[in-house]
């Protein structure tokens, strides 16, 4: 029993209901506040920020559940309150107090801040300076608060920018930095490679990128990486290792999917044509679009098994590859409009000298196969799930027509084409990313004591995942269509961001850099 009641209960009626009043009409005006008060300061962390009658989706893979109450202070979520629909009719309803900053849910959905498992930052393309605030800020707007940034030019600089981005001088992502370990000079020899991994380690990296190695050196960098505590991304190529080296090695997630159908092909090598050159991006693409189609079922069940068994997880980017099906979708997405900026427009293009820029004479057959390529990847990863596997998502943007942000909505799309209910991919991009970073205890929750990483969804991704996108989408309402959508606050360290003031700015950074480059 709380103190009011026991003060209610020595009262007589008539006093009990003034005061009842009195109580009420405190409540009211908190509530007034509560619903018109002061909105959240863009790029400024609130000492109490309320989140009001929000329904909430967690991240571990549980129904939405609410109205409830969420209240940040600092950096943290410090109480949720689920309210009780009678209770708040009849103005009773218990309800934490005001906030300096507060935000009205109502009809609005609330996630964990999305974690892209599988980003890049990028400064350049093609050689042709971007602006970073550019990519971060779009992160931002499609409700991105943490990115595993997997394997960057220079280390050092995104190990800068982590460090800024932990203090708040820069509107940005949390940063999780997996160092490509192949950085020049290429180690070349076991102690090479064992020194790289202690040398990561020193810099301050989180976690090391591999890419295309023999298997020797695989073995001395997991090893290594394993002692001193780091994890382990690997884009698999088509190489002498593959999907079985992650499982006797230890690796923490495959990139992609290359490594896995390959793990699974009796004969062991890809039934290629004789004139098929791996450095030729034209024919490396064309021929994956073969390499599900020669997996064989029982042993690529076995390959999925064993991944369970040893902890791999799988973050399989299936956006990145969707120009392969269908070019013509990939070069019209509607967002490109507004908000791709000159120097990545210019990168999509196809060009030999650009990784992914690969589509020149790229056929209806190519993309058929494609297809096929598809659905059966998509049955794997289904597969992998029900027999107990982590599935992560990341979008690999900045190359083959995705756009940063835009790109992980998208894989979103296709985690549910796939065949997962929206609930388990909610959990893919929140709760199963958090762990495959090893920050399950404090990221890709709503949870009282979790870090304030949350978004508040203009709409119910559980029946769309496009009202995750900045550009939202139109219901119909009465008759008429209504314009809806977009990550209205994405909340990053309990510093609010307002999406669609961010994307104005992206907007305006885009126009300014066309009309730079306009003869
Ligand atoms: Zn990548």
């Amino acid at each position: 029993m709380s103190r009011d009641s026991k003060i209610f209960g020595a009262m007589s009626s008539p006093k009990l209901l003034l005061m009842v009043g009195i109580v009420l009409g405190f409540l009211i005006g908190r509530m007034g506040n509560a619903q018109g008060g002061p909105l959240p300061i863009h790029g400024k962390r609130a000492t109490r920020l309320v989140i009001r009658n929000a329904m909430i989706v967690d991240g571990n893979g549980t129904p939405a559940s609410g109205p409830a109450d969420i209240v940040v202070e600092g950096n943290h979520i410090v109480q949720i309150v689920f309210l009780d629909p009678v209770a708040v009719r009849s103005g009773v309803a218990r309800r934490p107090a005001a906030g300096d900053a507060e935000i009205d849910a109502t009809g609005k959905y609330v996630l964990p801040g999305l974690i892209d498992a599988h980003a890049h930052v990028q400064e350049e393309r093609g050689g042709i300076p971007q602006p970073l605030q550019y990519e971060l800020d779009i992160w931002l707007a499609c409700g991105i608060t943490t990115v595993r940034e997997v394997g960057a030019d220079n280390t050092q600089s995104i190990i800068d920018l982590r460090g800024r981005s932990a203090r708040g001088e820069v509107a940005s992502p949390r940063i999780f930095v997996y160092a490509r370990y192949s950085n020049p000079p290429v180690p070349k020899t076991v102690d090479e490679a064992r020194q790289r991994i202690r040398d990561l380690k020193k810099m301050g990296a989180d976690g090391i990128k591999i890419l295309g190695i023999d298997r020797d050196l695989m073995t001395a960098m997991e090893d290594e990486s394993h002692k001193l505590g780091l994890r382990i991304a690997h884009h698999v190529g088509v190489e002498e290792t593959t999907a079985w080296d992650d499982i006797h090695l230890g690796t923490t997630s495959i990139e992609h999917w290359y490594g896995i159908p390959d793990a699974a092909i009796k004969d062991r090598v890809q039934n290629f044509p004789s004139g098929y050159n791996y450095r030729n991006e034209v024919d490396r693409f064309r021929w994956a679009g073969h390499l599900w189609r020669e997996a064989d079922s029982a042993k690529l069940m076995q390959v999925l098994d064993s991944m369970v068994a040893s902890h791999v997880a799988w973050v399989p980017t299936l956006d990145i590859y969707e120009a392969s099906r269908d070019l013509q979708r990939a070069r019209t997405q509607p967002w490109f409009a507004d908000y791709l900026h000159p120097t990545l427009e210019d990168y999509f293009r196809p060009d030999p000298s650009k990784h992914g820029s690969y589509f020149i004479g790229w056929t209806s057959t190519d993309e058929t196969f494609w297809k096929e390529n598809y659905r059966i990847w998509e049955n794997a990863l289904r597969e992998f799930e029900r027999r107990g596997g982590v599935i992560g998502a990341g979008d690999d943007a900045g190359f083959i027509y995705q756009m940063y942000g835009f790109g992980l909505i998208r894989e979103l799309e296709l985690h549910q084409e796939a065949g997962f209910h929206p609930i388990k991919v909610i959990q893919h991009v929140t709760g199963n990313n958090a762990k495959i970073l090893g920050e399950e205890g404090r990221l890709g929750r709503v949870r009282t004591g979790y870090l304030a990483d949350l978004i508040v969804v203009n709409g119910n991704p559980l029946e769309n995942l496009k009202v995750l996108y900045p550009t939202g989408v139109e219901e119909m309402r009465d008759g008429k269509a209504v314009k809806t959508g977009g990550v209205e606050w994405t909340i990053k360290d309990g510093i609010p961001y307002n999406g669609p003031k961010l994307m104005a700015e992206v907007k305006e950074m885009v126009r300014q850099a066309r009309a730079a480059t306009t003869h």
